[in-house]
Parts: structure tokens; sequence; C-alpha cells
């Protein structure tokens, strides 16, 4: 039995002041069926770890450092993650890779990174609207999961957790249907199950992209969707909240 994850990517928004307000509204909450994480940006991580102290949401960052420590400015290590009290990374997300050039050997040394230090990474896949139109969207997930279990070999996965993310839903507004989601999920259980039954079995796949109030009871309903990534709308407590009642 997997526990559906919701978790907030709350990318580069925030102030002190709307971070105070989100956390208190996300902390009011009622006891819900799914595990609950934030990732807010680097520098706001320790004062966000203090305010959840005591609560059951867990703490996650937006990236790590592919090495230990030493001479990699503006990196964060796994170790500084785990003082600030983190759970979870993500790590190979969509903006990581097109907007600063993270490659799949990157990625996967992140992740290696991550489970070495105590951090479960959430790896993030998906193609682009190019790709889902020509038809490869199961070979450029393929390709990018591959790129990572053959680096850190599938063992590395126990504890981790996989966000498919088409890269055309992210922020646009437009969703991928359940029926597309859910196809892109089975094929990611598949191709791990040809790894591991075990891991495969256990492993939650997260959906992202434009996941809402509206939308996530129908996308979360699928076999193989175990909970969501979520960017915008996990800026407002209410719509963070409300995706994950609709878990249950
Ligand atoms: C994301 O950035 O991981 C994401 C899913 O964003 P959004 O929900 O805004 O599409």
């Amino acid at each position: 039995m997997r526990t559906s994850l919701i978790a907030g990517n709350w990318k580069m928004n925030g102030s002190l002041q709307s971070v105070n307000e989100l956390i208190e509204g996300i902390r009011a909450a009622d006891a819900v069926g799914a595990e609950l994480v934030v990732c807010p940006p680097a520098v706001f991580l320790f004062k966000v770890g203090g305010m959840l102290d005591g609560s059951a949401v867990g703490l996650g960052a937006q990236n790590v450092c592919n090495h230990e420590a030493g001479a990699y400015t503006g990196e964060v290590s796994a170790a500084m993650l785990r003082e600030a009290g983190c759970r979870y990374a993500i790590v190979g997300h969509s903006e990581r890779r097109s907007l600063y050039g993270e490659t799949d050997q990157l990625v996967a040394e992140r992740f290696a990174m991550a489970v070495s230090g105590g951090i479960r990474p959430i790896l993030c896949l998906g193609e682009t609207l190019e790709q889902r139109e020509q038809g490869v969207t199961e070979q450029v997930v393929a390709a990018q999961l591959d790129a990572v279990v053959d680096h850190c070999g599938i063992e590395a996965f126990a504890e981790a957790v996989i966000a498919y993310e088409p890269v055309w839903a992210i922020g646009t507004g437009k969703v991928a249907t359940p029926e597309q989601a859910q196809a892109v999920h089975a094929c990611i259980r598949a191709l791990l199950e040809g790894r591991d039954a075990q891991v495969a079995a256990g492993i939650r796949i997260l959906y992202g992209g434009s996941m809402n109030p509206g939308n996530a009871a129908e996308l979360l309903a699928q076999a193989d969707i175990d909970g969501g990534l979520i960017g915008g709308a996990s800026l407002k407590a209410p719509d963070f909240l409300a995706i994950a009642q609709a878990v249950d």
C-alpha cells in the first residue's frame, strides 16, 4: 500500500511574510489522508523547518548539489539540507534541465548525492510538447529514468519518489488527461519492474503539471498516480490542502 504524497514546489516565489501566511494556513489543516511536503526556496528552509516543528508536514529542497562540499558556489549540499530539516529534495525538475542546462548525467549525480546524504530524491521526468507530438514520450521518459538507474543502481530507488511532469503541462494551465498521465505512470512502473519488482511496487509516482483543486481527484484516482508535485497551486494554502483532500 503506497501512502499518497502531495508535494508543493514553491519555486522562486515568496517573502518572509507570505511564507509565514502559507505555513500557518497549511499547519491549520485537519489531518489529510496524504503525506504533505513543502519545498520552499533554499533561503527559507531553516525558517520553514522551524515553523513545521512538531507538524506532520515534511520539508523538501528544490535541488541538491552533486558534490559533498567545497568550491561549488551557489550550491547546497545534502548534509546542509539535512541540517535544515529536509527529508526530500527535488532533482531534475524540467526548469533546471531546460533553463540551467542540467543533463541526465548531472541529474543522476545529484540523485546519488541525495541518497547517500539521507535525503529522499523526488526525480522529475517528462517530455516536451514536441516530443509528445512525435510520439516519443515513453522513450524520452525511459532514457531519463535509465540514466539515473544506470548511474545509481536500482537499490537507490528504495526510498525515492518519481514525478512524471509533462513539460507542456507545467505552469501552462494545460493538464494531461487522467488517461494520458496514467499511461506514462504505468510505463514508468513497468520499466522499474524490469529492474526490481519490489521497488516498482513500492515507489510513489507523482503527477505534476497544472494540478489544481478542480482536476486533482480524477488524476489521483488513477491506479499508478500516487500523489502530485504541485507548483502554482501550492502557493495558496486552501488550494494545496484541497488537492491533498482530493486523495481521499
Ligand atoms: C512544477 O513546477 O513542478 C509544477 C507542476 O508546476 P505547476 O503545478 O504550476 O504546473
